[in-house]
């Protein structure tokens, strides 16, 4: 019997950083009833899947969340394609600001029961009641006024390495944990005024309809997250109030928004902002390591984790199934420790 073998992670990537093209990097979402999500999934796969297109995507019967790659060449028939389906006609793409266009080396389009996990019940508030959309500029005009409260809508590990100035950033695992955590860090505040950001915007969405059905009455939302801002600052020469990197959830870990480092080495706590996940594949731990580091511990996050990147395959692997047994996943809950396979939006 003839067995067929998947390339590997690493022929993947090979592959993509070989390529002679050029690809562009963007991302886009909308909340839209999707009747069926599963046959839209066939559809876009089997379509995308001939334009060349990586990327990861989630149908939801609420919508669609794409992050993707597309050969610079079929861009327009990418859009010319989407744009027909009149569920997706005119979706605003965000394009990657720091872009060398390796972000994604396959295609996974996924069906969930939300395009954000957010842990609410569908009916439980008014998800179209959201907050007053503010472009960069009216972004930057309402930051400076007295008694406006900043929030980072996004988990830990992504304000760690970047952030607006004096934004309040909930010590959140999970996009679900977040909601109510910042419910209860603004109680008492539901009359000033509230801004929110996030990295493309969507998150805000569900949030700015959240604290309104909570009763805060002044909710603000940076339209098209921090990629959307990013690109207004350049384009139009604004001051960029977000300080150091955007994290992405691709193979690039974060854009370059300024040159300020606001994070540390995880190891040595030298000035810092790279994330890399951990050299042993047991492990995989994201975290941030700089340079040095990476070449003494070769990648690894740990001394433990280099010590089994050199035992033989079959050890390791013998290893990573003793660990998934009996390590709880609350293991990993603290700051330093996520294991990426756990990182949710
Ligand atoms: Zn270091
Ligand atoms: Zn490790």
């Amino acid at each position: 019997m003839k067995v067929q073998k998947f390339p590997s992670r690493k022929e993947l990537l090979n592959r993509l950083h070989e390529e002679p093209f050029k690809r562009i990097t963007l991302s886009f979402y909308r909340y839209v009833i999707i009747d069926e999500p599963e046959n839209l999934r066939n559809e876009l796969f089997r379509k995308w899947s001939e334009l060349n297109i990586f990327g990861r995507i989630y149908l939801a019967r609420e919508g669609i969340n794409a992050q993707m790659n597309i050969p610079e060449t079929n861009f327009e028939k990418f859009q010319t394609q989407l744009y027909s389906d009149k569920r997706f006609k005119d979706v605003p793409f965000k394009i990657a600001v720091e872009d060398n266009g390796k972000s994604f080396y396959k295609l996974i389009i996924k069906t969930r029961n939300k395009i954000v996990a957010d842990g609410l019940k569908d009916d439980s508030f008014d998800v179209t009641n959201v907050g007053k959309h503010l472009s960069a500029k009216e972004w930057n005009k309402e930051m400076q006024k007295k008694n406006t409260i900043v929030v980072d809508m996004r988990n830990f590990y992504e304000s760690e390495v970047g952030k607006f100035e004096n934004a309040i950033c909930p010590e959140a695992h999970s996009f679900r944990q977040e909601l109510p955590m910042v419910k209860e860090i603004l109680q008492g505040k539901e009359n000033e005024k509230i801004l929110l950001y996030c990295t493309g915007g969507i998150r805000c969405e569900k949030a700015s309809a959240f604290l309104k059905h909570h009763g805060f009455k002044d909710v603000n939302q940076l339209h098209g997250g921090i990629i959307e801002y990013a690109r207004q600052v350049k384009l139009k020469g604004l001051e960029s109030k977000f300080k150091g990197k955007n994290f992405v959830f691709d193979e690039r870990m974060g854009e370059r928004i300024t040159d300020e480092v606001i994070s540390k080495c995880h190891q040595c706590g030298n000035l810092c902002d790279s994330h890399y996940n951990c050299a042993n594949d047991g492990c995989h731990l994201l975290f941030i390591q700089c340079e040095t580091c990476k070449e003494k511990y070769e990648g690894c996050c740990s001394v433990e984790c280099q010590k089994i990147i050199h035992l033989p395959i079959e050890e390791q692997k013998k290893i990573q199934r003793e660990t998934a047994k009996d390590v709880p996943s609350s293991v990993f809950s603290s700051r330093k420790r996520v294991k990426s396979s756990f990182l949710k939006r």
